[in-house]
């Protein structure tokens, strides 16, 4: 019986199909590391060092930790970082990790609040005797309070913070209590803690046995509703709004057009022909993926050239280009390095004072340019946010048009 992992039962509810790709198949599809993920890596990592240093009795200055972290960032660095997000740039998200390593620093600072027992911890757990149902998973961090409680810290690097009720019914760090349970089975009090860095800000869940035991039970259900799908090769698509996250986008089913089937019985197309046609596609992103690369490097040349000669029309021989330069809003505490912390105290107590802080964080960092140009505000909160906002540039959009005519 394989072993489970919370991201593997969620992915076969979310569409059974998707898991096929990923756990039954193993679909290559060249995964690209994203700048998100990578900012998560460089994050965890040094919060983890952080502490195995703390256990050893040191503790890093605020300047150790972030220098690491650049470190970090440097070294491990893949070849290829993806950027979704036209608008931000890698320095954006390098300097969005260094934010939230000192917003972290500076709430916990000197970490005395719990003593850590283990790091990067693998926990499996058997949910029935006979060891046929398990799960396994990595405990961030795992600390015990000064009254023996028991404490499961989780690291979020991403925006959105999830709201009590989410946390209450959250699956994975549940799943971690259960191994905890099994590690000190003398303790009663346990707690399920979250750290949403960007924000930064903690929530805490509890869960009692009879919760525990529902979420073993239903485990056991789901997993073997999925060992049947295998024995029955049923993993039908699900078609959701997250299907514009799925990496398998391109090879699903679901999202192949009926004009590629063209005057073809489905009943007569081989699996070779369609393994062929799957191959070819993953051929084409690749060579896809290529040319973004050059037209990105080619546009910022075009925008350098229109910059310094004053341009906003360059013109080619059978195309235009049009380079729109621009400015946008940003927190004052991301670009002022000196001040940086005092800074962003001052916003964040701003925005606890009148009530904003949910409002402005549910903002992806890209459109927090567009709360601040759009929102409509009382002018009193108006004058105060703008003592604690930035204008800076933003990376030029290049738009290539034909010539007419
Ligand atoms: S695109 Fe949607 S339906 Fe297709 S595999 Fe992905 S999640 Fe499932």
């Amino acid at each position: 019986m394989a072993v489970y992992s919370h991201s593997r039962l969620s992915t076969f509810e979310q569409c059974p199909r998707k898991y096929k790709f990923r756990y039954v198949e193993r679909f290559d599809i060249g995964d690209r590391q994203s700048v998100e993920g990578y900012l998560g890596h460089c994050v965890h990592k040094s919060l983890d060092r952080l502490y195995e240093l703390l256990m050893a009795g040191k503790i890093w200055s605020e300047e150790e930790l972030l220098s690491h972290y650049d470190k970090l960032w440097d070294e491990d660095k893949p070849d290829e970082l993806y950027i979704k997000d036209e608008v931000l740039t890698e320095g954006d998200y390098r300097r969005k990790g260094r934010d939230m390593l000192s917003g972290y620093y500076s709430m916990y600072h000197p970490f005395d609040q719990d003593k850590t027992v283990a790091l990067e911890k693998n926990v499996v757990v058997d949910l029935d005797e006979e060891g046929l149902y398990r799960v396994q998973g990595y405990i961030d961090r795992l600390a015990v309070k000064p009254d023996g409680t028991i404490q499961i810290h989780d690291y979020k690097t991403g925006q959105s913070m999830m709201n009590q009720q989410w946390l209450d019914d959250d699956r994975q760090l549940a799943f971690y209590q259960i191994g905890a349970k099994e590690m000190w089975p003398d303790r009663d009090k346990f707690e399920l803690v979250w750290h949403y860095l960007a924000v930064p800000e903690k929530r805490v869940s509890t869960r009692t046995d009879k919760d525990l035991q529902e979420l073993i039970d239903s485990t056991i259900q789901l997993i073997r509703e999925i060992e049947q799908a295998r024995v029955d090769d049923n993993f039908p698509t699900n078609e959701t709004k997250l299907c514009a996250w799925c990496e398998y986008h391109s090879f699903c089913p679901a999202k192949i057009h009926p004009s590629s089937l063209e005057g073809k019985n489905e009943e007569e197309i081989s699996h070779d022909a369609v393994v062929g046609w799957v191959n070819r596609i993953a051929e084409i992103k690749k060579y896809i993926y290529e040319l973004q690369n050059e037209e990105s490097a080619l546009k910022a040349r075009i925008a350098d050239f229109a910059r310094s000669n004053g341009f906003d029309v360059v013109s080619g021989t059978e195309a235009n280009a049009r380079i729109q330069f621009g400015e946008r809003y940003i927190p004052k505490f991301t670009e002022m390095e000196s001040e940086k912390e005092s800074e962003r105290k001052k916003f964040i107590d701003f925005l606890i004072r009148t009530g904003m802080v949910d409002e402005v964080f549910s903002y992806h960092p890209g459109s927090f340019d567009s709360f601040i140009k759009k929102a409509k505000y009382n002018p009193e909160f108006k004058d105060e946010l703008f003592e604690h906002v930035k204008l800076i540039e933003k990376a030029p959009v290049v738009r290539v048009t034909k010539k007419r005519g």
